[in-house]
């Protein structure tokens, strides 16, 4: 274990990694949207300039998206920042993505929120991950019937996700969007919430729960709370944890008190994502990585500073974080299986990744996850993982 104490870069870049949680209007790159193209400023300065904007308050934060999606409205559009967002996370070595924003922000010229939907489908389809999932979110400040019409928008276009987002210190869950969440459920949409994010938001998570969610978004709020942590794991639910995103916007003053390593250590189900590759993180942390995340993870708990250190978790414990996110995703069985065929082709050239592609090339093979109990999703993570770990250990490429 050795080489994996000096390593956890070379680690966190062949890791296969799992992205829950990442919106795409906050993701967006200069040259996939005409908004940015026209910014005076390059990439790179962009980005900081959206890092460093205004975290008072959670109506503040958010202001930056308007900006954001402005140069998001039309399918062309849609489908080239989908494509582009979800070829950055593939460099990364994600093998599973899960793209999400609220359809209603893109409608300015003429879309219908379910021509928005199919718009990111194709985009996602068209890229280096084309059987990766897409989530369509509701704004808690738009109200339940907005809430309702997102989640038929879903139904209608064939999206695998519906998730509330928004300012949750301001419009509590239940109220904004609890019917809606329930009707997702009960329609066979994978349902998750933002949720604990923000200072006073507890209550968000235990109404998530009720309303039938299987994930958390965020859920810093769970975290140090020990009737949160049970609730959560009665319920089997799976937390998306954010690191950068959260120490970059306060709301964890450090990445070694961040608690996701806690809440995996009391038996909650944990994952970890960017939240956004442009708009999350600070001048300290810089922007939000698939890569860097899982480095933070495993980087020693060392230094005060926001933008030092890391969780100080074993290379063990992050695996159990990327195969939880492999098991908590959303879609379709056979959607998984050819995420799971198209990662271990592209991915794995190590012995446990190569044994398990010879077994799950046949359809039939995403019936009952082989017949393991997991989902062949997981199993892959975990194959690539295992091989992963070896490599570096031996001191391979
Ligand atoms: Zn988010």
């Amino acid at each position: 274990m050795a080489a994996l104490a000096r390593a956890p870069l070379a680690l966190a870049r062949r890791l296969p990694k799992v992205e829950l949680h990442v919106h795409l209007d906050g993701s967006i790159q200069a040259g996939s949207a005409p908004a940015l193209d026209a910014s005076s400023l390059g990439p790179a300065a962009f980005g900081r300039q959206v890092r460093r904007r205004d975290r008072s308050s959670m109506s503040a934060s958010l202001k930056v998206f308007d900006r954001l999606v402005a140069g998001l409205q039309s399918a062309s559009s849609l489908r080239n920042a989908a494509s582009s967002v979800c070829d950055q996370l593939w460099r990364e070595g994600v093998v599973w993505a899960e793209i999400r924003f609220c359809p209603a922000l893109h409608t300015q010229r003429g879309l219908t929120p379910a021509d928005a939907l199919l718009a990111v489908k194709e985009g996602v389809a068209a890229s280096k991950l084309p059987h990766s999932a897409v989530i369509a979110c509701a704004l808690r400040s738009m109200g339940s019937g907005h809430a309702e019409r997102m989640v038929d928008a879903a139904l209608e276009a064939g999206a695998h996700g519906f998730d509330v987002a928004g300012n949750e210190q301001d419009f509590p869950l239940e109220a904004a969007a609890g019917a809606a969440m329930r009707r997702a459920a009960a329609a066979g949409l994978g349902v998750t919430a933002h949720a604990g994010e923000w200072p006073g938001t507890g209550s968000n998570v235990l109404a998530a729960l009720s309303a039938g969610a299987s994930r958390i978004g965020h859920g810093i709020a769970v975290g140090g709370d020990a009737a949160l942590v049970q609730a959560v794991i009665e319920a089997g639910a799976t937390v998306e944890c954010c690191p950068t995103a959260n120490v970059g916007s306060g709301r964890a003053p450090s990445f070694s008190v961040h608690p996701i390593a806690a809440l995996m250590r009391a038996g909650v189900k944990v994952s970890v994502s960017c939240d956004n590759l442009l708009a999350s993180g600070s001048a300290e942390t810089g922007p939000a990585t698939p890569t860097g995340e899982v480095c933070r993870l495993l980087l020693p708990r060392s230094g005060a500073g926001p933008g030092e250190g890391g969780m100080g978790m074993s290379p063990a414990e992050v695996g159990r974080a990327l195969s939880c996110g492999a098991a908590a995703a959303f879609g379709a069985p056979e959607q998984h299986r050819l995420a799971a065929v198209a990662a271990l082709e592209q991915r794995g050239q190590g012995p446990a990744a190569l044994a398990l592609l010879s077994r799950i090339r046949s359809p039939g093979a995403a019936r009952d996850g082989l017949g393991l109990g997991g989902s062949v999703l997981a199993l892959a993570v975990e194959a690539l993982t295992a091989d992963a770990v070896s490599e570096v250990e031996q001191g391979g490429r």
